[in-house]
Formats: structure tokens, sequence, C-alpha cells
């Protein structure tokens, strides 16, 4: 089945006591044991499994493709249960671009705990190659890439981390399977904040892990534990809703790629923009490679105004339409000034706004930024 199918079927079959076609909210935080002790229905207590995460779980692993779908409380919960996995003593390679998040935890909590890290440019191949180590467990991808829409080869990347007996994982979140399939393309492991895209209304925090391997792999059976025993897990209610934006996904998606293209277009012919980054522009260095791995170059761009932090900061505060926020993939447009809310760890160039293209007519969002930009 195509994808927009199975965004609006997986996980969601009509309910067989009532006949509902919108999935009832199981709050009920335990479950009865049958007189010989069994879970008749499955499940015992919400911690290790409840019918709505179970539902979201299906659904996600469905778009992906993927064997199995783990669910967590937000995007950082499911990253930190996949590196609690791995045993000290191991070494992760993470990109040089990428969310500033993953970052701080890796190295303010995990490196306490005997995981080692390095940050390189895995938009050379070669660079990943001498960057691995013996020890190496995990190659962590993110592409494309927070905030500066950096293109990784995903499939050369896998390959590099299977030769070296690594696992490869994907931060999937900007792309959504809408757009690019990991699984499909080598990797082992898919990563969600479900709080971007898969929500997409800015009003639920979720992420999610899905394994091209069966439930009964080794991998799904550890992460399983981490998910029930660390406890990070998203509440019934969270997963109903995130259950719920799903079938909404590939036309929010699509619509907001659309005029993400033409505000890009526009931002590279303007004489105060230094540079836009995204991968639909011709000019981005990684444009013939996300043709080829994506399906589409998606709804986040970023671009450099000349002036750095002072003047990045004016543009973002002049916007009338735009909304001054973190955070992406809702259905309204914002612009944030990246570096100020990654604090004084900050990689990302001083002069940055990134951009989340919400689902308002392109036309009235292009002028907000024209006359932001015009002073
Ligand atoms: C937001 C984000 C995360 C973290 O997700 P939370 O749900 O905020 O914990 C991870 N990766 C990327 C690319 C993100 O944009």
């Amino acid at each position: 089945m195509q994808i927009e199918t199975l965004a609006v079927h997986a996980g969601r079959p009509p309910e067989p006591h009532t006949g509902a076609i919108t999935p009832s909210i199981t709050l009920s935080t335990t479950f009865e044991r049958a007189a010989d002790g069994s879970y008749p229905h499955g499940y015992s207590y919400t911690r290790s499994d409840n019918p709505n995460r179970r539902a979201w779980e299906e659904a996600l692993a469905a778009l992906e493709g993927g064997g199995v779908g783990l669910a967590f409380a937000s995007g950082l919960a499911a990253i930190a249960a996949l590196l609690q996995t791995l045993s000290a003593g191991a070494h992760v390679l993470l990109p040089a671009d990428l969310y500033h998040g993953t970052r701080q935890l890796m190295l303010d909590i995990l490196q306490r705990w005997g995981l080692a890290a390095d940050f390189v440019d895995m938009r050379s191949p070669q660079l990943v190659a001498a960057a691995l180590r013996p020890n190496t467990r995990l190659l962590w991808l993110e592409t494309p890439s927070n905030p500066q829409l950096d293109i990784l080869d995903i499939q050369a990347l896998a390959q590099l981390a299977h030769a070296a007996g690594a696992l490869c994982a994907v931060d999937n979140t900007w792309a959504t399977p809408i757009w690019q399939r990991p699984l499909a393309l080598g990797a082992d492991v898919v990563m969600h904040s479900a709080t971007k895209y898969l929500g997409g209304h800015s009003d639920v925090l979720g992420g999610a892990l899905v394994l091209r391997d069966d439930p009964a792999s080794p991998l799904a059976q550890q992460l399983r534990a981490v998910q029930s025993l660390s406890g990070a897990v998203p509440s019934p209610f969270d997963c109903w809703l995130l259950l719920r934006s799903l079938p909404t996904l590939p036309v929010r998606l699509r619509a907001q790629t659309v005029s993400a293209g033409r505000l890009a277009a526009f931002l590279h012919q303007h004489p105060r923009v230094r540079r836009v980054n995204y991968p639909g522009l011709p000019s981005h260095p990684g444009h013939a490679l996300a043709a080829r791995q994506m399906q589409g170059f998606g709804a986040m761009v970023s671009f450099e105004v000349e002036g750095g932090a002072s003047a990045a900061l004016a543009v973002a505060g002049r916007v009338r339409l735009w909304t001054r926020a973190t955070s992406l993939g809702g259905v309204e447009s914002l612009i944030e000034h990246r570096a100020s809310i990654e604090g004084p760890d900050s990689h990302t160039p001083a002069g940055l706004l990134r951009l989340s293209v919400g689902l308002e007519h392109v036309d009235d969002l292009l002028a907000d930024l024209a006359q932001a930009l015009s002073e």
C-alpha cells in the first residue's frame, strides 16, 4: 500500500466492541488478569504497554517500513533509550551539524556513563571511515541536519557502519517517512521527534524509534526493556493525539514543502541574504544526493543574513505573520534565531535564521519575509 493509505489506516481498525471509527483513549494504568494468572488481552500495566501506545507504534512502524516501533515521551527520550543499549566503553560517531540537544545529551550526560563520542563532518564518508574506532558501536546520522540542512549519504554510511560492526541510526525528524525511508537505504534504526511533523500541531511531545528488526530480535528486546524500565513513555492521550495526526501528514508535508521551495528560491536571490540552506536548491552541495535518497526536500529552510547576529535578530524582530519561536513542524510558520537558543556552546553561525514553513498561503509568508528583510 502507498504511504497515504497507510497513514490513514495503519493502527486504526474500527473498534471491535463498539464499531467506533475513532479509537477510544484507554486511560487505565492496569489490566485484569484471568483466573489462571494470564493476561487475556495482552496488557498488564501501561508503562509496559497500552492499547493507544501500541496502535501508534504499529502505525509509525508501518510508515517507516520497519519491523517494530517503540514510543517515548519525547524525541530526546527516544535517543537516550537507544544510547542506553550501549555499554560503557562504546564509541559513538555523530555528525558535526546536528540537533543541539543530541550533542548535549551525549557530552553532558552519557560521557559520564562511559560512552565516548566524536563529531565529524559526515558529508565526507572518508572522514567517517577515518574516525571509526574498533569500539565504535553506533553511527548516528541526522539528515537533513538541524539547523544547517547538511545531507548525508545514508546508504554509504550504513555500509561503513556495518563493515565496522556498528549500528546505523538516522534521526528522520525533518524528512519524515513521507520524504525519506532510511530503513530501505540500509539503516538499522530510525528515530523521530514526533513533537514536530508527526504530531504536526505544536500541541504534543513525543519520540519514537523504529527498527528494521522484528520484535523478537535482541535489539528490539533490549529496547523494550529500556522503554519499560526507564519509563520515559508517552501517555495514552499523547499517543492518541499522535495517531490522530498521521492521516494528514502526507498532505501537510506536501503543501509545506511546496511553500518552502518557493521561499528558498526567493531568499536565494535576495541581496541581504548571504546563504540559503535548502536541499531543493540546485546550488545546495547536497542537492543531487537529496534528489536521489529523498522523495521531497522538506519544509525546513535556514539562511544567513549579512551582518551577523544583530542583523538576524533585527530581521526576526520585524516579522508580523511568522511567529518567533523554537520548534518546528506545526501548521503555523515559525522563525528562529538558532544560535541564541542553543546558548554558549552553539556551533551555529550567528547570522542564521531557521524557518519552519507552515500551512499559511505562501504569498503571505513571502510578503512578510520581504518586508522584514527590506530595512
Ligand atoms: C526537536 C528535535 C529533537 C528532539 O526532540 P524532542 O521531542 O524535543 O525531545 C531531535 N532531533 C531533531 C532533528 C529535532 O528537531
